[in-house]
């Protein structure tokens, strides 16, 4: 019997798919988790699970041993409900504490609920007793409760990507009852940091009066363990990649067309909780304190489109083409330009250049589950030297406390940030980036799964 497979189901896949007269094509999609679990998938036996076209199933790499992608397809409907519905325009601000963004909607909920009953159907056709069933993000809480229901000895883990938001915040939300009864059907339940495990615990005991003992919560004769343990990268394929030949030789034409001027960087998906807006205006305040360091650096800013069906999306992306519009026409004098602003999707290998380019990140969300920008601009510093700015508000700023952190709503504080990390003598620069990448290089995406897997193996098959 083929058994002790990883079943991982999330919303999306790692690929967008294209039937060609060629064959089959993929064009990899873009965010935190397909970055992190492409390369364990592409290492273990098992299928992926996501919504995505053509439905079907396909072979999830040209590598070996492979995987098998599972694709299924949603209506217009499901996917507005579901999707940009329920969880785009409600548990993604509720979790990010932007309450004022927040729009409940039953009728979503419904269509939640018949999308996340397929995900599961889906899941009970591909799954075979003793492999493990890891369900990812908020988009599909609802599957372990179908899934418990129907095969009550599977193996069943989640990984909550996002963060948990405080219980006061949480418990807004008009279905937070059957979301955490869902979520406590787990064999396991994962977290990045140990503030949201603990949000998490007490949300449970104060909505559903669950029983927490330890890091176990028990409610309706279940025991749930929940752990915290935040997602890794592949560090040695980053690192290898801005060692690379072609890395430098981007770096080297990068550095001559910006004239020998200190390189700030930022990128990210267009999401208002990432903090770009605010990063511009502290840039903006930066150039307008300190006049003498016009001409002298430039800020690459590059921006992923990302749900731009919803209407808070588009908003903010006005809000930043003017922004950057705004400070170009103040600042510019003809052959220096502050900022350069980009707006496409960009493969791991001009990241590569630009993570090795960069004297400075500034990594500023507003609020962010992780954040593994942070990590790969670490891994890509190949000679030890450069500057994290890091929002106190990514979880990944509980990783990396060597990290410049600063509050992303205070444009003083960011300016002041900038202003140090510009003066920071190298040998400061080398002490606090060698201890970052030997922890992130420890806990890479390797240790974060066997952190999971270990135990879900010794979770018991009846
Ligand atoms: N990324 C990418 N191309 C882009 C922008 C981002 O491949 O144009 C990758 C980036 O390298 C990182 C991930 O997308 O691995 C973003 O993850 P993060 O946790 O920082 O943010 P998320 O998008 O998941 O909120």
């Amino acid at each position: 019997m083929n058994t002790n497979r990883l079943i991982v189901v999330s919303n999306r896949g790692p690929y967008h798919l294209h039937l060609t007269k060629q064959g089959l094509k993929r064009e990899k999609t873009v965010g935190g988790l397909v970055t992190s679990i492409l390369p364990m998938l592409e290492t273990a036996r098992g299928v992926w699970i996501a919504w995505g076209e053509p439905e079907g199933r396909f072979p999830g790499s040209p590598k070996q041993p492979s995987f098998d992608l599972r694709y299924l397809k949603l209506t217009p409907d499901q996917i507005q409900g579901y999707y940009y519905g329920l969880a785009n325009t409600a548990l993604w601000p509720l979790c990010h504490y932007f309450l004022g963004r927040v729009h409940y909607d039953n009728a979503q909920w419904q269509v939640y609920e018949q999308v996340n009953r397929q995900f599961a159907q889906a899941t009970l056709g591909e799954a075979k007793p003793g492999d493990i069933i890891w369900i990812h993000d908020y988009h599909l809480t609802l599957v372990p409760r179908f899934l418990r229901a129907q095969q009550p000895s599977a193996r069943i883990a989640f990984f909550w990507h996002i963060p948990f938001p405080s219980p006061e915040l949480f418990c807004t939300l008009p279905w937070r009852r059957p979301l955490l009864e869902s979520l406590l059907t787990c064999d396991l339940l994962g977290f990045h940091i140990p503030e949201y495990a603990e949000n998490f615990i007490e949300t449970a005991a104060e909505v559903l009066d669950a029983q927490c003992k330890g890091t176990t919560v028990e409610h309706h004769g279940l025991a749930t363990q929940v752990l915290a343990r935040p997602i890794g990268i592949d560090y040695d394929q980053v690192n290898r990649q801005a060692r690379s030949l072609a890395t430098e030789k981007r770096v080297r034409r990068l550095r001559k067309t910006l004239n020998g001027q200190r390189i700030i960087f930022g990128v990210e998906r267009m999401d208002y909780t990432k903090g770009i807006f605010e990063r511009l205006q502290a840039m903006e305040h930066l150039l307008e304190r300190n006049p003498e360091l016009r001409g002298t650096i430039t800020l690459i800013q590059l921006v992923t489109p990302s749900r731009a069906n919803v209407e808070a999306y588009r908003q903010k992306k006005r809000e930043i083409d003017e922004i950057v519009g705004r400070i170009n026409g103040r600042f510019s004098d003809g052959i220096w330009m502050p900022i350069r602003y980009q707006y496409r999707s960009f493969s791991l290998a001009e990241l590569a250049a630009y993570y090795r380019a960069a004297d400075i990140a500034l990594v500023t969300p507003l609020r962010d589950g992780l954040n593994l920008v942070a990590k790969e601009y670490v891994a890509s510093r190949v000679q030890t030297d450069g500057v994290l700015i890091l929002s106190e508000f990514a979880g990944v700023a509980h990783q990396l406390p060597e990290a410049l952190m600063v509050n992303p709503y205070n444009v003083e504080d960011m300016a002041a940030a900038l202003k140090h990390a510009l003066e920071m003598p190298k040998e400061e620069q080398h002490r606090r980036m060698q201890v970052m990448q030997a922890r992130i290089k420890a806990e890479d995406i390797s240790w974060w799964m066997k952190e999971f897997l270990d135990r879900m193996n010794g979770v018991a098959v009846q």
